[in-house]
């Protein structure tokens, strides 16, 4: 992928976000809470919740991103830029 696919990919954080989340659902998020693998997207939180016990996991929760202010949008330019220089 080079920037000018990238740029049409991931045009906004939005287009950003939902493409994290589906790949965290795809990955399966783990709840801190309990443990277990069952969640469900809270599209007006824009959060995880776990079917089990309730507790939400917010979408950079859990990955790199946690403890950054870094938008999901920067971190995918960072990743995917850093991981194309390694190959070369
Ligand atoms: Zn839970």
């Amino acid at each position: 992928m080079n920037i000018l696919d990238f740029v049409e990919k991931f045009k906004d954080e939005k287009a950003c976000k939902e493409y994290f989340r589906d790949l965290r659902m795809k990955e399966g998020v783990v709840c801190k809470h309990c443990g277990s693998k069952k969640h469900y997207w809270l599209a007006s939180k824009r959060q995880f919740q776990c079917s089990s016990c309730s507790f939400r996991t917010t979408l950079k929760s859990g990955t790199v991103m946690e403890n950054s202010n870094l938008s999901v949008r920067k971190w995918f330019l960072i990743m995917q830029f850093t991981t194309s220089n390694k190959k070369k």
